[in-house]
């Protein structure tokens, strides 16, 4: 964890970029409350295929509004250059300097995969476009992703996104603090040493978080599985026990040299700010 000691904390909160008015007001009163805890950035996701551009752009830019970092997400499966260049361009246009660049997952259904294959393509795309312009954050996977052949090819597949100029990376979210310490010392071993800041998933629902770690790749630890789901539509207990085992987690992180936190906080602002105050950050 050496590598990782030797950077700034920087806390960050995600949010998606939501379809209808109501939902819109509803994150507005999250990101305002998230606000008052000081992020480093907020960040909203972008749909695959450019399918929420317009919504992420609209998400971002009202809370640049503000005075607040945000960060757009682009992906680029299902996209062509031309798409990803225009988008580029537009967030460049708007002022933004900072983005979350990843591959996305295809819909079911989807004609074509996109002009880039992978995140490494689209990192090497946005500095060629763009040169040093964004600061360009990605995506990693302490508990590896769902399609990698298998861990080592992992690690050198996140590599390469670094090596096309990206800048700092996100984890997928985990449970499992080895995991991810783990991961870091074999990112280390490959002369890796930039930040690599922990995603964090508050627990507010089972069925969701099931179906997102099984999609996803995230573990759920089987003795947490089986509590949470035993609490059934009991979503008080739900959270009082993912409230302690995530702030553990963080805890367990930060206290082993984490640079930061990146909060998946679902558009809502409670949990986040419980494990930020029982942390006493
Ligand atoms: P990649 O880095 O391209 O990796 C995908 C797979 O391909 C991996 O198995 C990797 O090992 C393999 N691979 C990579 N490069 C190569 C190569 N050159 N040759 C062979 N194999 C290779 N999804 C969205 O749609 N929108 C979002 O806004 C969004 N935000 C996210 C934010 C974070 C912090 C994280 C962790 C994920 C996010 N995702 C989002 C999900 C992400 O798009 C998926 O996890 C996707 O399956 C992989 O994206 P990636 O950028 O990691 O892809």
């Amino acid at each position: 964890m050496q590598s990782q000691k030797k950077h700034p904390r920087a806390f960050s909160f995600e949010f998606f970029p939501p379809k209808t008015p109501e939902g819109m007001e509803k994150l507005r009163a999250t990101w305002k409350q998230l606000a008052q805890l000081k992020p480093k950035f907020f960040s909203c996701t972008y749909g695959a295929g450019g399918s929420t551009r317009d919504r992420t752009l609209e998400t971002v830019l009202e809370i640049g509004s503000a005075g607040h970092t945000a960060a757009p997400h682009i992906s680029c499966v299902g996209a062509t250059r031309a798409d990803i260049a225009a988008t580029l361009d537009l967030y460049k246009a708007k002022g933004i300097r900072h983005i979350v660049a990843l591959r996305g997952d295809l819909p079911s259904g989807a004609a074509s995969a996109g002009d880039l294959r992978y995140a490494n393509e689209l990192v090497a795309f946005i500095r060629e476009r763009t040169g040093d312009h964004f600061n360009v954050e990605f995506a990693c996977y302490p508990e590896f992703h769902p399609q990698a052949r298998n861990p080592l090819d992992d690690l050198r597949n996140f590599k390469r996104k670094l090596d096309a100029g990206a800048n700092s990376a996100i984890t997928q979210y985990f449970f499992n603090a080895d995991s991810y310490f783990r991961f870091v010392e074999d990112c280390e071993a490959l002369g890796i040493t930039v930040p690599i800041v922990p995603g964090i998933m508050p627990i507010g629902n089972f069925s969701q978080l099931a179906r997102f770690s099984d999609a996803c790749g995230a573990e759920i630890p089987r003795w947490l599985r089986l509590k949470l789901q035993s609490f059934g539509d009991d979503l008080a207990s739900i959270r009082s026990l993912g409230l302690d085992v995530v702030t553990e987690l963080c805890d367990r992180l930060l206290s082993a040299g984490a640079p930061g936190l990146h909060f998946y906080t679902m558009n809502q602002a409670e949990l986040t700010s419980t494990i930020w105050q029982r942390l006493g950050i």
